[in-house]
């Protein structure tokens, strides 16, 4: 399930609309100190349904809209657009691309699209569950990160290898199911 292309438009750095485009293989994010490297993998994360302000490195999620430069204004909504070549229906949506879309204006509004569908946060972490590819995901690995993982307690641990192993999906809807 590679990914095809993300769209960045006022999150964080990002002032103007910016297109990254990735092909077959791996790619490199290459730049000086402080070019916004870090910020395009948290607007993957954020695109992907992250809920924490502080894992994103502000202390509520409006900061992560363009705040402002010496030459620019803020902006008012930060947006960012994913798309996953999901060829290999590895993402469990019978289309052969999945585009999924995050919106946050500063007054805290908030608004998901899956296939350009307006649709629920939960809609877009579900779709993530079991693909390893998750907000807490294993394949976003932050700087800091490796350390953590072997410094966890062992319950910690094991909800690692839960979600690897896939089990973790079913715990969710337990949970979800006794709660309602
Ligand atoms: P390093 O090589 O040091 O890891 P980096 O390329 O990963 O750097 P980032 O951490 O992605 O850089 O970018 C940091 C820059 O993003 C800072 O200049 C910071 O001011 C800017 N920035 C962060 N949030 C915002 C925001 N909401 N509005 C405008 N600029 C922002
Ligand atoms: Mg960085």
């Amino acid at each position: 399930m590679p990914l095809k292309s993300l769209l960045i438009n006022g999150f964080k750095s990002f002032a103007d609309k910016t297109t990254l485009t990735f092909t077959q293989g791996i790619t490199g994010i290459v730049g000086p100190n402080g070019s916004g490297k870090s910020n395009i993998t948290e607007a993957i994360r954020w695109v992907m349904g992250e809920q924490s302000a502080k894992s994103l490195r502000g202390s509520h999620m409006p900061d992560v809209i363009f705040a402002g430069s010496a030459i620019r204004p803020p902006l008012n909504r930060a947006e960012v657009t994913l798309v996953f070549d999901n060829q290999d229906h590895e993402l469990p949506v019978d289309r052969a691309t999945v585009t999924i879309t995050r919106r946050l204006f500063r007054d805290g509004a908030s608004e998901f699209y899956l296939n350009q569908k307006a649709c629920r946060l939960r809609d877009i972490t579900d779709l993530f569950l079991d693909s390893g590819l998750g907000k807490a995901s294993f394949s976003i690995i932050s700087q800091g990160r490796v350390e953590e993982i072997f410094n966890s307690k062992p319950e910690e641990r094991r909800t690692i290898i839960e979600e690897v192993a896939g089990v973790y999906k079913y715990k969710q809807q337990k949970k979800q199911a006794e709660a309602e």
